[in-house]
């Protein structure tokens, strides 16, 4: 329901960018077909600053008659081929073109994420906006080497391959990188020539209108980005379901990744997912501790723990539980939460009142199933989502906290007695994103290294993300890997062209 008022003084008060104010006070309209359009139904809802429950603004609540307009908008741009059908050169520029507009509006994109996310701005500033720019970058580099084959034919034929762009594509992103997810699933998908409808999450929808500004002001053609802003039942489930729809790409909870697929089967949508994880992060007792505590535990803490990849299930040998527990616990209750205009923390609230009932609801189920909270286990005080960066021992992995996806700060110290039963541990849950090996033994890394059943296993590091290298899960975490060139699979199709000579 629309609020009688909004206050962008009141709501964004430790925002200090007047562009992204500005920016604020305009209203928030889907995009379709290169205009910028209010719902078919008039329907608006807001989205909240979650540092101190104010509403920031009100945005077009799209659904299914406006996604209706976004695929004819897309499906006429697409067969038109002034996108799929330019050369490569040419289309190339657009996404560097993206990329710097990124990069020169930083600032005002950082302080648009902060407000909207509740993540730190040392973080959307150093992290969430230079890797969205990047991501466009990486892609416009591989639209000019998205190449075809020639195959071993018999001779009386030629017989070769083209790579052609999957159509139109449904992308429905989450709330946890809200700039980031979208140039992850955007950078490919417009490299490889395909036109879009993107639905961002109802929490954080700003940045991505933001971009679609950015997108319309670098000159991609009208009907390639259509942006339909909304709820996951009506906007997200009439792209999961369109049968105009070629593909559908979804980052978010395992759940709503079954329904995706389920939906995606009346016309058989291409389909990727990247859903949840619940990631081990083994400390071997020969492991440098003070590289592995830190950054373990903010493989826990980073973005307030809503990270699919966070390494929350931190395995520790049991000779030395204590000793390192006492590290992983003095390490956390130093953590700064609070103000996230304010430089000197490193965790923000959580996204929104939902999420933060249910981190709180997990604090108060690993306190019934036995857990010891040896740091943190309170939500903060007063206006705004905060939960105290928190460490749970004496965890075993079969309790809820260990098994279910918190996306909180929250991490569980448990206990192993030897490599084969730190692999067993590590891949008894059904997801499979990621995981992390801490040791000095080269020999153990690598072995440990492929036993894990995880997309991504970082050793003696975490969360290193580069659109470089290719994301996405084994098992309940998804399938289809982002980013590196097997994102360029996932947005082509091959075409078999034989020859009679
Ligand atoms: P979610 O519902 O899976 O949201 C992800 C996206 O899917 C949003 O854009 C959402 O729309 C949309 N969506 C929801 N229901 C849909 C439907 N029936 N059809 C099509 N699209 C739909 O996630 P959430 O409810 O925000 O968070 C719940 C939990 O999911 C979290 O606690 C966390 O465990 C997990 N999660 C994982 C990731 C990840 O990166 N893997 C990200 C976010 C959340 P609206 O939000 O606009 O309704
Ligand atoms: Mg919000």
């Amino acid at each position: 329901m629309a609020a009688a008022t909004v206050s962008v003084e009141r709501a964004a008060s430790g925002a200090r960018n007047s562009a992204a104010l500005d920016f604020l006070r305009k209203p928030k309209q889907l995009l379709i077909g290169g205009k910028w359009v209010a719902a078919k139904s008039g329907k608006t809802f807001e989205t909240i600053n979650p540092s101190n429950e104010e509403v920031l603004a009100l945005i077009a609540e799209g659904d299914k008659a406006d996604v209706d307009l976004a695929v004819k908008a897309a499906r006429k741009a697409f067969d038109e081929g002034q996108w799929s059908k330019i050369g490569p050169h040419e289309r190339a520029r657009y996404l560097f073109k993206i990329a710097e507009l990124i990069d020169k509006h930083a600032d005002e994109l950082a302080q648009l994420e902060t407000l909207d996310n509740g993540k730190p701005l040392t973080f959307s500033s150093a992290f969430d906006i230079p890797a969205a720019a990047e991501t466009f970058r990486y892609y416009g580099g591989w639209v000019t080497k998205i190449y075809g084959e020639t195959n071993p034919s018999d001779p009386s034929f030629f017989n070769y391959t083209l790579r052609e762009p999957v159509g139109v594509c449904g992308q429905i992103i989450p709330w946890n990188f809200p700039l980031l997810m979208a140039a992850w699933k955007l950078g490919p998908a417009l490299a490889c020539g395909n036109t879009v409808i993107l639905k961002p999450a109802e929490q954080t929808p700003l940045t991505a209108l933001r971009l679609g500004e950015l997108i319309m002001e670098a000159g991609v053609p009208e009907g390639v980005l259509n942006i339909i802003t909304g709820f996951g039942p009506g906007a997200g489930s009439s792209i999961a379901e369109h049968p105009d729809i070629d593909k559908v790409a979804f980052t978010g909870s395992t759940e709503v990744g079954k329904i995706i697929l389920k939906a995606s089967a009346g016309n058989l949508k291409k389909v990727s997912l990247e859903l949840g994880g619940k990631a081990p992060n083994i400390i071997f007792p020969d492991a440098d501790l003070d590289q592995a505590v830190p950054t373990a535990m903010m493989g826990v803490f980073f973005n307030s723990g809503q990270v699919c990849c966070a390494g929350t299930r931190i395995f520790v040998q049991r000779e030395k539980y204590g000793e390192v527990v006492d590290k992983l616990a003095k390490f956390s209750k130093n953590v700064t939460m609070g103000d996230p205009f304010d430089q000197k923390s490193t965790i923000g609230p959580l996204v929104s009142k939902e999420q933060f009932d249910r981190v709180k609801g997990y604090l108060e189920v690993g306190k019934k199933e036995g857990a010891t909270v040896s740091a943190g286990g309170e939500a903060g005080a007063g206006k705004g989502y905060f939960v105290n960066p928190t460490l749970f021992s004496d965890v075993k992995n079969e309790m809820r906290i260990a098994r279910e996806e918190i996306f909180g700060p929250v991490g569980t110290a448990i206990s192993f007695t030897d490599e084969n039963d730190a692999v067993f541990q590590g891949n008894n849950t059904e997801y499979g994103l990621s995981a992390a090996v801490w040791t000095r033994d080269i020999s153990r890394a690598h072995k440990v290294a492929r036993s894990l059943k995880a997309g991504t296993v970082w050793v003696n590091c975490y969360n290193q993300l580069d659109p470089i290298s290719p994301f996405g899960g084994y098992k309940q975490s998804g399938f289809g890997r982002e980013l590196g060139r097997y994102a360029i699979d996932l947005y082509t199709q091959i075409k078999s062209v034989w020859m009679k000579l």
